[in-house]
């Protein structure tokens, strides 16, 4: 059972905790490319809350540089400021903005208020392909396992070059195949429409994502309603506000959400399934931990109907600290088996 914000501070106000937390800076397994750059490390901040039954709830900060949702340093300061035995009011006040402290607050909490319903037994995962030519060795052994979504990072290299290599990419790919392009806000109008007459007409294409700068909403509506590709926002809609300011200028199409940097798990629930909106909801890179929470929330959403983007695992060397790693599905069984202890002990 869940309980609304109020419920719960009301029930929990008075009681006390026992609070700690791990910060972590791991290597990743292979770095990252995107638009913005190279990323080949991952920090991070795991809280381990712990009532006086001994029950325990785990959450994770894990915000993304230069993203919104907040910032590491910070998040530590005020979990130092917290101390060790905090009560669940003072826990609560500090998860109700949101972000990513309001992601691992809000989801230690919620776990000690009972697990957020499943809905769904499995749920398809997208694969994650590099950018530039290494996108066409991986496509293969990615569709050898089983994937049948994949999204390519693109906006890194010559738009020409990598529309060949779309090309390429597509003629590998079985019918009922969908790509998704990720531009991580790259492109500029031009570009951005060059690219969206290609992607006209190829229909393998399911959305291409974040094509231009995030804060540009009237070029972002406009791309939308000039082209029948699919778009979808991704570093446009960070938290709650971003979420209904969108929805309400009747963004025609999809939300990509990273419940890590939203902040509250049962508020994210709530917001989605009181919409109307189309939603994949996506890793920003987490532990285990932060994985299986983000997978909870995915489990809790009915009308949830695209991939999840969280095929970013196995990400770090350590296969213990990882989600579920290279699966094309997850079922709700693989979710019980991310075990918090293991990766506060891996840490
Ligand atoms: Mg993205």
């Amino acid at each position: 059972m869940r309980f609304t914000q109020e419920e719960r501070t009301r029930r929990v106000g008075q009681m006390g905790y026992s609070l700690s937390f791990k910060s972590y800076r791991l290597p990743m397994r292979q770095p990252l490319r995107t638009a913005q750059g190279w990323w080949s490390e991952r920090e991070g901040v795991i809280v381990r809350l712990e009532d006086k039954d001994g029950q325990m709830g785990w959450g994770e900060i894990a915000p993304i540089s230069g993203w919104g949702g907040g910032d590491l340093s910070e998040a530590k300061a005020v979990l130092e400021r917290l101390g060790a035995s905090p009560t669940g009011a003072e826990l609560s006040e500090i998860a109700a903005p949101g972000g990513c402290l309001g992601f691992a607050l809000g989801a230690a909490l919620g776990q000690l208020g009972g697990r957020l319903p499943s809905v769904h037994d499995y749920l398809p995962v997208a694969g994650l392909l590099p950018a530039g030519r290494d996108v066409l060795r991986a496509v293969e052994q990615k569709l050898e396992v089983g994937f049948r979504t994949f999204k390519w990072k693109v906006g890194v290299g010559d738009p020409r070059d990598e529309q060949v290599l779309l090309d390429d990419l597509l003629g590998n790919l079985p019918d009922g195949a969908r790509v998704r392009l990720d531009a991580n806000g790259g492109w500029d109008r031009r570009v951005a429409e060059r690219w969206l007459e290609v992607c006209a007409e190829r229909p393998m294409i399911e959305f291409v994502e974040q094509p231009t700068d995030p804060a540009n909403k009237d070029l972002l509506l406009g791309l939308a309603g000039d082209f029948p590709t699919t778009l979808a926002l991704d570093e446009a809609v960070i938290g709650k506000e971003d979420f209904e300011q969108w929805m309400e200028l009747g963004w025609p199409g999809v939300f990509v959400l990273k419940p890590a940097l939203w902040g509250d798990p049962g508020e994210l629930v709530a917001a989605v399934n009181g919409s109307t909106a189309d939603v994949v909801i996506s890793s920003s890179l987490e532990t285990g931990i932060g994985a299986r929470q983000v997978l909870e929330i995915a489990f809790g959403l009915p009308k949830l109907d695209r991939a999840l983007g969280t095929g970013v695992w196995p990400l770090f060397s350590n296969t213990e600290l990882n989600g579920p790693s290279a699966v094309p599905f997850v079922r709700s069984t693989d979710i019980e088996r991310l075990n918090p202890i293991v990766v506060w002990e891996a840490l």
